[in-house]
């Protein structure tokens, strides 16, 4: 960040005392960022009202005034992949957008906060207007007192839009709508030094199913998705027939205006045994809310007041929720919900009440309610079909 970097040359290590001052004077609430921002004012680093003062200059011109402030208004030709860094202690992110405008093109550099805003807000030919931007070395970079918006793209604009493709068609730099159909597990892995996070999801269109490896801010973004979303990859790039989202690659969670096919929930009727489908289905009732404990090496059930198994076994503990549900057209199914599924349910965060007590509290109201689901139809005991919920997708 520009104003960080001039502070840090004015005020050498005083500066982190500084900061966390500002901080504590404003009991903890102000963000590292809010501190530098009214610091850079107090040592005149930086002008209230700068963002706002420049006029909107063709992208040319701008890049051509360094060491100054300029406001431009762009199109968006790619945002590449977000960079954490760790320097001496100083967290943050940074993020490059190619930007175009009918006089060139050039290149945004987004710290910090403005970050969320490429991740979550632009995609591929947005329109943005950035003021206060400080022009270094022929970039354009967000600080302090820049702001950004999304705009209407007037008359003139270069336009960058591309057509996606299916999966079956995807090449090296091309966008595509998909699903998530699994999701891995996210790992760190360490490359020259570098800490970084890498994610697998299997996708899928009409056309097919694809591997997609995320990398770094990627594999971070991918995290927050569920299997059944939908996601946009714009960029992609292509190694042994896998997708990568790698560096150059922008991926987009909740992508809304997708071409795929909607959801299909099953109903109970059609399902198989050991099938998972996404079903639709409201609670009828809900039974209880139990731990069992079972031994890990013999597999029988233990006592409540022993603490291993009589063979010696360690015993495992799972929560879980029983309850009778009934899909659209009527079909009643017993539905049952283990630990993470079951916390989700009744909304347990990290607390001291036992689940059994929130169970209670919350049975009546849960009863009705319609959940749209992921769940696995398993033989019990050799008898009727129950429903192992999977996933929660939405309470309506
Ligand atoms: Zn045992």
């Amino acid at each position: 960040m520009v104003e960080e970097g001039l502070l840090k040359e004015k005020l050498g290590d005083s500066l982190e005392a500084k900061i966390s001052e500002k901080q504590k004077a404003f009991s903890g609430l102000l963000t590292r960022e809010g501190a530098l921002k009214l610091i850079a004012l107090d040592e005149g680093v930086a002008k209230r009202g700068q963002a706002k003062a420049s006029e909107i200059l063709p992208l040319a011109q701008a890049l051509s005034q360094n060491d100054a402030f300029a406001s431009v208004l762009v199109r968006v030709k790619q945002v590449y992949c977000a960079r954490e860094f760790d320097k001496e202690g100083r967290k943050g992110k940074v993020c490059n957008v190619a930007v175009g405008d009918s006089s060139g093109e050039g290149k945004l550099v987004l710290w910090n906060s403005d970050v969320d805003f490429a991740e979550r807000k632009l995609e591929r030919n947005s329109c943005v207007k950035a003021e206060g931007l400080a022009v270094k070395n022929g970039e354009l970079h967000s600080n302090l007192f820049s702001s950004l918006s999304l705009e209407t793209a007037p008359f003139g604009l270069p336009d960058y839009g591309t057509a996606t493709v299916k999966l079956s068609d995807v090449g090296e730099g091309r966008d595509f709508y998909a699903r998530v159909s699994s999701k891995g597990v996210m790992r760190e892995f360490e490359r020259n030094g570098d800490k970084g996070n890498v994610l697998n999801l299997v996708v899928e269109d009409d056309s097919g199913q694809k591997t997609l490896v995320c990398w770094g801010r990627n594999a971070v973004i991918a995290n927050f998705l569920k299997e059944g979303d939908v996601l946009k990859a714009e960029g992609i790039a292509l190694k042994n027939g896998e997708l990568h989202a790698s560096w150059m690659t922008h991926l987009i969670a909740h992508a809304k205006k997708h071409n795929l096919k909607e959801l299909e929930f099953k109903p109970f009727a059609s399902l198989a045994a050991n099938e998972t489908a996404f079903v639709q289905a409201t609670l009828e009732k809900l039974f209880e809310a139990r731990v069992s404990r079972k031994c890990l090496s013999c597999g029988g059930v233990v006592d409540g007041e022993k603490e291993k198994c009589d063979c010696g076994g360690s015993v495992r503990e799972t929560f879980f929720i029983t309850t009778q549900a009934k899909d659209e057209a009527g079909r009643q199914m017993r539905m049952v919900f283990f630990e993470d599924q079951a916390r989700e349910l009744i909304g347990l965060k990290r607390t001291f009440v036992s689940p059994q007590t929130i169970f209670g509290l919350k049975r009546e109201f849960l009863e009705g309610k319609t959940l749209k689901m992921k769940a696995l139809a398993q033989q019990r005991n050799g008898g009727a079909l129950e429903l192992v919920v999977k996933q929660i997708r939405s309470h309506s």
